[in-house]
């Protein structure tokens, strides 16, 4: 009996805990892939290249773009940010599990691109968002890691990126963090045990 992989992404403004949740499920799934995305954003404090992101040049970013190595790409709060195609086709086919955490336009942009059988087959959307955006911006500014412009159009683009949560499969609103993880490890093992994933040997 084997599974086939699968992805799930991750979308939600700016501070929802998206990476939070990620750190979250990987305590309990340590097999859990993320796929790195390139950035041309600097890296913040503690931030490794090659681990969080690939931070890119804008020159860089755009060989890729040209080469054809993304499999989405958007600008977000003013910066280049792209998913690299050659990991996650990887992880699919090796049937392992991989978290994207990308934007709704990237979201958007993978639904558009893959096969609506592919995306049926192998892809879950789960929409993070946060109890309010006063609280939102609260958790921003005490994670202290952005600039007052940064932050200021992280929060401005927050109320357009709630709008998009009904084209997602799950929501998850993150107040208490345990429930939240508890949440996403449930629709993480529900994902795990779709029979479009499965196989049964004496069946085929
Ligand atoms: P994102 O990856 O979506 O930008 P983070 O995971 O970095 O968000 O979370 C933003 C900030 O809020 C971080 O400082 C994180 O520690 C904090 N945080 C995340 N979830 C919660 C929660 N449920 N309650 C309080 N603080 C939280
Ligand atoms: P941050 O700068 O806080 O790490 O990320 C800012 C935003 O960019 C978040 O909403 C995050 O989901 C999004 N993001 C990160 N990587 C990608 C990516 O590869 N593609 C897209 N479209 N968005 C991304």
């Amino acid at each position: 009996m084997s599974n086939q992989g699968f992805a799930i992404v991750l979308s939600g403004p700016s501070g929802a805990g998206k990476s939070s949740l990620f750190q979250r499920l990987k305590e309990d799934f340590p097999n859990l892939l993320f796929s790195i995305s390139c950035t041309t954003r600097p890296p913040r404090p503690g931030e490794k290249d090659g681990v969080d992101y690939h931070f890119y040049s804008q020159e860089f970013f755009h060989h890729g773009i040209q080469r054809g190595d993304f499999l989405e790409y958007a600008n977000v709060h003013g910066n280049f940010y792209g998913t690299p195609k050659a990991p996650l086709l990887n992880a699919i086919q090796k049937g392992h599990t991989m978290v994207l955490d990308i934007d709704v336009q990237g979201a958007r942009q993978v639904k558009s691109v893959l096969s609506p059988e592919f995306v049926q087959e192998h892809l879950e959307f789960v929409f993070v968002a946060p109890p309010s955006l006063e609280i939102l911006e609260e958790r921003l500014r005490k994670r202290g890691t952005e600039s007052p412009e940064s932050l200021q159009r992280r929060l401005e683009n927050a109320h357009t990126e709630m709008m998009a949560w009904r084209e997602y499969q799950y929501l998850v609103v993150n107040d208490k963090l345990d429930k939240a993880a508890a949440e996403m490890k449930a629709i993480l093992m529900a994902a795990q045990c779709k029979t479009q994933r499965a196989s049964w040997p004496t069946q085929g």
